[in-house]
């Protein structure tokens, strides 16, 4: 079922997601259903599965030369959301990237999807490669996730990259896409931001989820900006309850958000990161409350690939 006819279905009750990543290769995938066992309990309509483009690293080789060499170290993304089909029968929805995608690609990737009943995607651009600053598209592939939106639209309608294709069957994909309540990095101002998320939607995107934020002000201050500007769709917000000391220097820099003062001082104030994992989820758990009870349909819960927490917020709040 698609995200939108799971909003529909729920009445306005508040549901409950999560997002996973991919084992890290050479990690059998045994790894991922025992961090998903024991959120089935809050029955997620929908489990999200990221995607990991390449990475370049240097090997020393025998002369002292170094080669530079392309890794993958989190492949399996369609895999693991049709073995979750199966599995659990609960919605998986893959990630897609313009990075490392051609236009080429990015069609076939669709048509193993469909291939798979697997009726919901997430588009994204993805981040520059670790080794440049700044994004580069393929040469035949998506700068923007609105331009790979709009591929998914066109598939959507049976047009295939190859127009001589006679008689193509048309996909029936449900496209999420994501925002910034606290903007994304490389854009001038949350306005511009906010300019091309409508683009995203004009392309088709049917339903929005965040990046995570950690003061909910954030998040509703941002939701009425995309409704004054005529942003309709859901806009899921995306949680994360912080586990460790490190991570108070590591969000705002990898993900460009703020952390509350008081939930700075809490952390900072903890002897050892059981009690800084004690401090995250006692923070998630007030704002998944207060987002619950102003009717957000969907809460969802980036879980870095561990479950523990999310469980022990999860089973306080649904
Ligand atoms: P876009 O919507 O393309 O926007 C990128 C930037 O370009 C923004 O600053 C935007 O304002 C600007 N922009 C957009 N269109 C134009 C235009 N036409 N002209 C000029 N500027 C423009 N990354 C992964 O690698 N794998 C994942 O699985 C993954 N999952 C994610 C899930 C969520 C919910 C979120 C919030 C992020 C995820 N990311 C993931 C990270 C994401 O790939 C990065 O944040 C990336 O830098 C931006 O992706 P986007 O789809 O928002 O890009």
């Amino acid at each position: 079922m698609k995200v939108t006819e799971h909003i529909k279905k729920a009445n306005g009750n508040t549901q409950f997601s999560f997002e996973m990543l991919p084992p890290l290769k050479g990690q059998h995938i045994q790894s991922i259903f025992d961090n998903i066992d024991p959120l089935m309990e809050f029955k997620p309509p929908f489990i999200d599965v990221t995607y990991h483009r390449e990475e370049y690293v240097y090997k020393e080789l025998e002369n002292g030369l170094l080669k530079k060499q392309v890794v993958k170290k989190r492949p399996g993304t369609v895999g693991i959301c049709a073995a979750i089909q199966n599995k659990y029968g609960v919605d998986a929805i893959p990630h897609i990237l313009c990075g490392g995608f051609t236009k080429e690609d990015t069609e076939n990737f669709l048509i193993d999807l469909d291939f798979l009943g697997i009726n919901n995607v997430m588009a994204l651009r993805g981040d520059a490669v670790k080794t440049e600053t700044y994004f580069r598209s393929e040469k035949e592939g998506h700068s923007y996730a609105s331009e790979l939106v709009s591929q998914i639209t066109e598939l959507n309608q049976g047009k295939y990259l190859d127009d001589a294709l006679k008689n193509s069957s048309e996909t029936d994909f449900c496209v999420g896409v994501a925002a910034y309540p606290e903007k994304h990095a490389e854009a001038p101002s949350l306005d511009s931001d906010i300019h091309f998320l409508k683009k995203k939607i004009k392309n088709g995107a049917q339903y929005i989820v965040t990046q995570m934020f950690f003061d909910n002000q954030k998040y509703f201050d941002f939701l009425d900006k995309c409704r004054k500007e005529g942003i309709t769709v859901p806009i899921i917000p995306g949680l994360k309850p912080i586990a460790t000391k490190k991570q108070l220097n590591l969000i705002p820099h990898r993900f460009h958000v703020d952390l509350p003062e008081d939930l700075v001082i809490n952390v900072v104030k903890c002897k050892d990161n059981n009690d800084v994992r004690q401090v995250g989820i006692e923070w998630c758990i007030e704002q998944s409350k207060a987002l619950q009870k102003a009717g957000i349909p969907i809460l969802h819960y980036y879980s870095m690939g561990k479950s523990d927490n999310i469980q022990a917020v999860a089973s306080k709040v649904f």
